[in-house]
């Protein structure tokens, strides 16, 4: 072996990704090449150069890149199932505020966030965007427990300075002294970990919360994320808060919450045209979240239209609002909500295909963190191997039906591998 390819890793199996939204990339027995953390190449046949480097042989299992979860609450990993036959707002009260207090006890929460890190990893997500609490050091303490579990992506520490309950609300300037802490605190600390600006949603959050919130973004150059018209009651609200805005996503922009850094924005359910081009814009993504969206306000996202508009769009598994950890049932359950929203406009919006909804699972929402989602040259080496021996079959199968029925009826024992920018994660 030369010096130069001292960090190189070969991993042979049944490939497959999708580098666009059109097609899924598929190479029987193909070897991916790998040079410390980053992809180098797929082949069909190994080239001539690497042929005295140990080859890692799947054999028949998949390889195909590692799930990307747009949209998590750490903080309701204990409520998952809980009250999900309530509305939004009558559930953030009834169960959502009181279960996120608890996070002021740093050892309830980090039971909590390690079991909520290990479900996510356990499940094949490989990055996430994460909301804790109100509670910096809560926050601090998710972020070293993902991080240490090899986990990339971000955490927040959530702002909420009125319209909330007395016994979980920030005073306005604490918020901002102990968000300033939260970044001071973790800016930089881990190589794949960092913060992320988190107003909880336009009612939470007073205009001068979000003023400050916006000067710290700027001066520390952060990504933001937040939630933007999950439901019906919850538009009307904001309408009554800020009648001098003509739409809801223009809030978070004249705040200055949107073309910073990419912004996540959750649900977008109920967008109008002008919000749409608003956020294609200012570079949004969409984190689509259609468990959430079915279970408390029975909506669908109009995910074509952002698609058609140049949005770009990730999944999220919306924890607690959301009761699946796994983005490989977000998957489904995003071409079942793109069925309902093509027949809700009478076919003018066609429902996702398999290589759609698998795009914004991996590359699509990996794209918030880099080259992330892909096995494209240059890409991180985020990648599960999946073994689905026991799943019935009695004709032969191709690698993509192999993969549908992954995503449709396996579960988390079928992953067997997983590789986190190169590196082995368990
Ligand atoms: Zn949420």
């Amino acid at each position: 072996m030369s010096i130069c390819q001292k960090n190189i890793k070969i991993y042979k199996g049944q490939i497959a990704y999708t580098p666009t939204p059109e097609g899924f990339m598929t190479v029987e027995d193909g070897f991916i090449v790998v040079e410390a953390s980053k992809v180098k190449d797929v082949y069909c046949t190994l080239p001539n150069k690497y042929k005295n480097i140990h080859v890692e042989d799947y054999g028949n299992n998949l390889i195909i890149p590692g799930f990307i979860d747009l949209h998590s609450h750490a903080s309701q990993v204990a409520n998952r199932g809980i009250g999900l036959d309530k509305e939004l707002l009558d559930w953030l009260l009834a169960h959502t505020f009181k279960e996120e207090t608890k996070f002021e006890d740093m050892n309830y929460a980090e039971a909590a966030y390690k079991e909520h890190i290990n479900l996510l990893i356990k499940n094949g997500t490989t990055r996430a965007s994460l909301l804790g609490t109100i509670h910096r050091e809560s926050a601090e303490l998710l972020m070293d427990i993902a991080a240490r579990a090899g986990l990339g992506g971000f955490v927040g520490k959530v702002n909420m300075d009125r319209e909330s309950p007395d016994y979980y609300i920030e005073n306005t300037y604490h918020s901002i002294s102990e968000t300033e802490k939260f970044i001071r605190n973790t800016l930089g600390k881990y190589k794949m970990m960092g913060p992320i600006i988190t107003p909880r949603f336009v009612p939470a959050t007073t205009p001068q919360l979000m003023w400050a919130l916006r000067e710290i973004v700027r001066k520390f150059d952060l990504p933001v994320q937040s939630h933007l018209s999950e439901d019906i009651k919850e538009l009307e609200y904001v309408k009554r808060l800020h009648p001098e805005f003509i739409d809801y996503a223009s809030i978070y922009n004249y705040f200055g919450m949107f073309g910073q850094r990419p912004t996540i924005m959750a649900h977008c359910v109920y967008v109008s045209d002008e919000e749409i081009a608003l956020m294609a814009r200012s570079g949004v993504y969409v984190a689509h979240c259609p468990a959430a969206n079915f279970n408390l306000s029975g909506s669908v996202a109009p995910i074509r239209k952002f698609l058609l508009a140049g949005v770009n769009v990730g999944l999220g598994t919306d924890i607690g609002a959301g009761h699946v950890i796994s983005i490989k049932d977000v998957i489904w359950q995003a071409i079942q909500a793109s069925r309902v929203y093509e027949l809700r406009t009478n076919h003018k919006y066609k429902a996702l295909t398999t290589a759609e909804a698998f795009y914004l699972a991996t590359k699509g929402g990996g794209s918030f963190f880099g080259k992330v989602g892909s096995f494209e040259p240059g890409y991180d080496f985020d990648a599960l191997v999946i073994d689905d021996s026991n799943i019935f079959t009695v004709n032969p199968r191709n690698i993509l039906e192999r993969l549908e029925r992954f995503i449709y009826i396996g579960d988390h024992r079928n992953i067997v591998q997983k590789f986190i920018a190169g590196e082995h994660v368990i």
